[in-house]
Order: C-alpha cells, then structure tokens, then sequence
C-alpha cells in the first residue's frame, strides 16, 4: 500500500493501522508523481494544527474512490515529547481507521487501538482521573472498541488495581527461561529447534544461567528488592530431567529470599514432559502453581501443529499435577490452530473445562513469520471462525464462575483478536498481571529473559533482553552478567 505522511513521521502508527486492515499489504513510501496514488491502493496521512486542535487526516484511495476519516486531539494536552507523542499518533490511528472502515466495512473489535497491551489505555485514563465507567465508555466511542473488548480491558485494570495494592513499592518479579522443547510448534518462532538435536546445549546452558542467577540475586540485593513471584517459563522447563529442575529451583531458593513470594510458577508446558518425579521435585521446591498445556485436545489438530502428545497425555499430565497437591494450575488453548473448528474447538473448551483446573487462558493463535504455518502457508479458520470459538470460550467460562483477568494481543493474530487469562476467584496469577500491566519490575533471566525496569518516577520502562537462542546465551554470558550487574532503578 502506497503511503504518505505529512507533516509528522509517525510510520510504525500508520503501518499498525494499515496492517489491521489490509494485512496482505507491505507500506511503500517510494515517491513519484502522485499518479499511483490516485489509482492504487494508497493512503495519504496528515497532521495540521490549528489554534485550539491539532487534526489528522486519512485519505485512502481504493478502487477509484476515495475514503476519508478525522481525529483531533486538544493542543493544550500535548504536555511533553511522550504525552504528545502518544495522543498524536492515536489520532493518526484514529483518522485512518474511520478511513478504512469507510473503504472497506470492516470494523476490528479493538477499534482503532493496536498496542499489546490494550488495558494500559484504560490505565492511562484512571491516572488521569477518570472513573472505570468514563473510561469503559471512551474505549467504545473515541476508539471504537467493541462492547465485549472494552469490558476485558475494565476486567484486566480491575485485577491490576487489586494486585498492585497488596504490593509494595519495592517488589520485584523474576522470570527464568529454558529455551528447550521436545519439538517445535508448527507456530513458533521462538525455539530453532527440538532437544533431539539440542540436548548437548543444555548442560552449558544450566552453567551459564546458574551465573546469571547468581549475578541478578546481587542486584536485586543491592537495590534492596524483595521478590513477590516467580515465573519459570521457555521453552518448556520441564523438558529438565528432574535433577536439572531441582537443580534450578533449588539455585532460586538458595540466592533469592522467597519467603514473602506471594506465588512461583513452572511452565509445565507439553504434558509429555510431565513426570510425577519433576512434579514432586517442583513441590519439595516451593513452586505453587503450574501450567499443563494443551493448545488443543483434539489429537488430529495437536498432530497438525507438530506437538508429540495426545488428549490423553494432557489428562494424565493433568491428574499427575493434583496427585502431587498443586491446586493452583493453569492450562493454555489456543483458538485458530490449524485443521481446528469452532464445533472441534468448543470440544476442547469442554474437555479442558471438565479438568477443572483454577485458569484457563485462551490464546488467539499468532501468524508469526518464520513459523512453520507462515512458510507452509498452512491453512487456518478465518476470523469469522475465530470470532465464534472466541465467543465460545468467554460464554462458557463466564457460566462457570470463571473471570478474565489480564490480556494481550500479539502481532499477526488471527482476526485481530487477544489472549486472555481467565481465572476462578482467587486464584489470579500475579506474575500474570504484573507482567502485561508493567506494575513492577521484572528480573529476566536465562535464554529470552526480559529484563523490564519500571521505574515509577517518570514512568520510564528500560528493558534488557537476553539471547533466546541456548548457543548464543551460553556463548555472550559474561556481558548478560556485566549488564545485571549494573542494573539500576529509581523507585
Ligand atoms: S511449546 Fe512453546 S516455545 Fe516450545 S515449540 Fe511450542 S510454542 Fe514454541
């Protein structure tokens, strides 16, 4: 698509904007004699300021017509470089979404917001002083987001005014993650490749990050933090044998105070991973909540997404975690998987929810390129099917006493929906919330460790990313220790 800006440079803006409704199209910002613009798909994006507004404009032209869309933002709020930024640039998204609904009928259910972490517009207007039901009704009329999202996104500041009150000012989260996977989803990007063929890394990778661990237990003592929750993620920690798991939780245990850690999670992950023997370990180490996944419990959609287990493995997998005495777990689905339903979906809606386990989270699945769905152009249901199985899962959780409480969304998801966190009373994932609403800080350790510094004076967020790649982080750990080693953060 043929794009123009003028008058500011706000390109990753329009681009959001272009993808969420033409997300075949690649920008082009070549210049010529305006010819193409007029008779290909083209949009024309600009900013003018007059003496009270400043007002941008989308002009799409599409099969001959021309579409036209307008959001104005108050000169007087443009407060600073990053306030001003930020209100620009949702009005440029504003201006072109009126436009492509114009060119195209189609209205995405998060309107005109095209961040990950939609909540955190909900959380800016709390700031600002407005109430949850002035805030709801924004979300649905300035940025046109659909009844049901703007309820998600009230859902998910809800949970996050209720764990950030029941922590303090110095609390901290660590997250520790294990780059390995039996084999790999035919929609990830993350890990190259399974461990048949990468278990030789494992051993110098455990060296190196039980380094890092001990490098961050420094910093998070020198800044006087006290760790709140802990995430053990990947990857799939528990491709661990069971002595490599306690090898790793016991080095937690042993740097880190977690006496006031309100939770610490494994992400069990594939259920064929799954030994009661690593689950005992877990418990003898303090964890008090785990993830069994199972994408799917339709055996034909787990085969299409290269998953080596079966419906049967996640049940099993499943027991084996209650047999151990974890009364906290959470098992991830995800809708739009590919040969996958709305009827084979609501089958696995079913069948997870029978299980009974304390969360569910339901994930939209993410076109990622370099996956192997996006390089087969393998199949997928449309957003039409995805919206069904959406609205599926929410009815049905709903009617079993279930609540949303966090979201996200991703880049290239099917239909342009989300991921959602649903949980019974209680039971509410900490690390969860604090994670996708940026309440604290987070520690990240190990291959694909995040490091997100919150720091509450000036709002700022500084983040650190590590290798994901085992090889890569085995190979650069001694600048990941310099770079713990000079953390420093401003409370
Ligand atoms: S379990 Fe997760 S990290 Fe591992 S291959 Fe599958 S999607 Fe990737």
């Amino acid at each position: 698509m043929k794009l123009v800006l003028d008058g500011h440079g706000y390109k990753y803006a329009v681009e959001q904007a272009m993808l969420m409704f033409y997300p075949g199209e690649r920008p082009d910002y070549s210049t010529g004699s305006g010819e193409g613009e007029r008779e290909g798909l083209s949009a024309r994006v600009r900013i003018s300021r007059g003496a009270v507004y400043a007002t941008a404009t989308t002009a799409i032209r599409a099969g001959g017509a021309a579409y036209y869309g307008r959001a104005r933002v108050r000169l007087s709020e443009l407060e600073g470089a990053l306030i001003s930024d930020r209100l620009l640039q949702a009005a440029v998204r504003r201006s072109f979404y009126a436009a492509a609904v114009a060119a195209t009928g189609h209205r995405p259910v998060w309107g005109s917001l095209t961040g990950i972490r939609p909540a955190k517009t909900v959380a800016r207007m709390l700031e600002g002083g407005a109430s949850l039901r002035a805030a709801g009704g924004a979300l649905r009329r300035r940025y046109r987001v659909s009844p049901e999202r703007a309820e998600l996104c009230l859902a998910a500041s809800r949970a996050a005014a209720d764990v950030d009150c029941g922590l303090s000012r110095r609390d901290v989260m660590l997250y520790i993650g294990i780059p390995f996977c039996p084999t790999r989803c035919a929609y990830c990007t993350f890990v190259s490749s399974g461990t048949e063929r990468s278990r030789g890394l494992i051993e110098p990778f455990l060296a190196a990050l039980r380094a890092e661990m001990a490098a961050a237990a420094r910093a998070v003592e020198a800044l006087g933090l006290a760790v709140a929750a802990v995430y053990v993620g990947g990857g799939t920690p528990t491709v661990l044998s069971p002595e490599q798991l306690d090898g790793v939780l016991g080095h937690a245990r042993s740097l880190f105070d977690l006496s006031q850690a309100r939770e610490v999670t494994v992400e069990a992950g594939r259920p064929d991973t799954i030994t009661r023997e690593k689950l005992d370990a877990m418990r003898r180490r303090g964890v008090t909540r785990v993830s069994v996944n199972p994408q799917s419990m339709s055996d034909a959609v787990l085969r299409a997404i290269g998953r080596a287990h079966t419906s049967r493995d996640v049940i099993r997998a499943f027991g084996e975690a209650r047999g151990a005495g974890f009364g906290d777990v959470n098992m991830d689905i995800i809708a739009g998987l590919p040969t996958d339903t709305p009827q084979g979906f609501a089958m696995t809606l079913d069948a997870v929810a029978a299980l009974g386990p304390e969360n569910i989270t339901v994930h939209t699945l993410a076109l990622k390129k370099g996956s192997r769905i996006a390089l087969d152009g393998t199949g997928v249901p449309d957003g039409n099917a995805v919206s069904e199985m959406l609205d599926a899962a929410a009815g049905l959780l709903r009617g079993l006493g279930y609540s949303p409480y966090y979201l996200y969304r991703q880049k290239f998801m099917s239909g342009g929906f989300e991921n959602v966190g649903w949980s019974l009373p209680g039971h509410m994932g900490v690390y969860n919330v604090c994670m996708m609403e940026e309440l604290r800080s987070v520690i990240g350790m190990g291959g694909g460790g995040v490091t997100k510094l919150v720091c509450r004076a000036g709002g700022r967020i500084e983040r650190i990313f590590n290798p994901k790649y085992p090889l890569e982080y085995t190979k650069r750990i001694e600048s990941i220790i310099e770079k713990k080693l000079s953390i420093s953060l401003s409370l």
